[in-house]
């Protein structure tokens, strides 16, 4: 695959401190997990590229991480700036951390990224199910009525992860993209999860501007989440 043929989509990350935000990324891009992870001290940035079957092309993942700063409320509109897809992020097992994307973050992407820009949800820590305090039923409603895309996560386990990926970068692709979990009943998609997880995606954690242009196209083949033409959620 010629290099020209990949398409960039940045992503940003948002949400409170210690819900799980580096650890989805480190999750996704290097499919690890520390469980004693310090709160982010430097701005970080990650790639992965994935190859999307059913569209015959692969997007670049241009993932943008937070240092901390969201604790102080003091992210730069450069954070946001050209993002494609922000996916909030909250802890299941705090519910202070639900409101704050439903009272700050998502006023916050509203606010300083571009108009069409693709929202998710991730409701991370679904390992932690017996100790939830956000409602699950409440915060898809509300994904709902935002036009959010919602997927449960677990970055400890690896629940959901992929799957957010690909669905957000579905939707970037085919803005009719609709994915099971979005859908009535009615209108479901028929989700042929093969769990044939493949990945030989080189990836790697670099400095915004040490970024060099040395990947290698990933060969994901599996990706299970089929187009529909209309969809209720999004
Ligand atoms: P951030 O501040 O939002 O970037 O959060 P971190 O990724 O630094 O994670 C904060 C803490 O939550 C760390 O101790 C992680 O190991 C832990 N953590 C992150 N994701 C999960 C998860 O899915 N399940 C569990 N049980 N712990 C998690
Ligand atoms: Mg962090």
């Amino acid at each position: 695959m010629n290099e020209e043929n990949i398409i960039n989509c940045k992503i940003v990350l948002l949400g409170e401190t210690s819900v799980g935000k580096t650890s989805i990324i480190s999750r996704y891009v290097h499919n690890t997990f520390d469980p004693n992870s310090l709160t982010t001290t430097g701005a970080s940035y990650a790639y992965k590229i994935i190859y999307l079957e059913q569209y015959n092309k692969s997007i670049k993942f241009e993932i943008w991480d937070t240092a901390g700063q969201e604790r102080y409320r003091a992210l730069t509109k450069i954070f946001y700036k050209n993002a494609s897809i922000a996916i909030l992020c909250y802890d299941i097992t705090k519910l202070d951390t639900f409101y704050e994307i439903k009272n700050y973050w998502f006023n916050q992407v509203k606010d300083n990224s571009p108009n069409d820009i693709i929202i998710a949800i991730a409701a991370n820590k679904s390992d932690l199910y017996e100790i939830e305090q956000v409602n699950e039923e409440e915060a898809r409603n509300y994904a709902k009525n935002v036009g959010a895309i919602f997927f449960t996560t677990s970055a400890m386990n690896s629940s959901g992860i992929e799957e957010l990926f690909k669905a957000v970068g579905s939707k970037f692709i085919d803005p009719n993209f609709c994915y099971e979990d979005d859908c009535d009943d009615d209108k479901k998609v028929n989700n042929q999860n093969n769990n044939n997880e493949n990945n030989d995606n080189n990836s790697q954690n670099e400095n915004d501007n040490n970024y060099n242009n040395n990947f290698k196209l990933s060969n994901d083949k599996n990706i299970n989440l089929k187009k529909k033409k209309k969809c209720c959620n999004i």
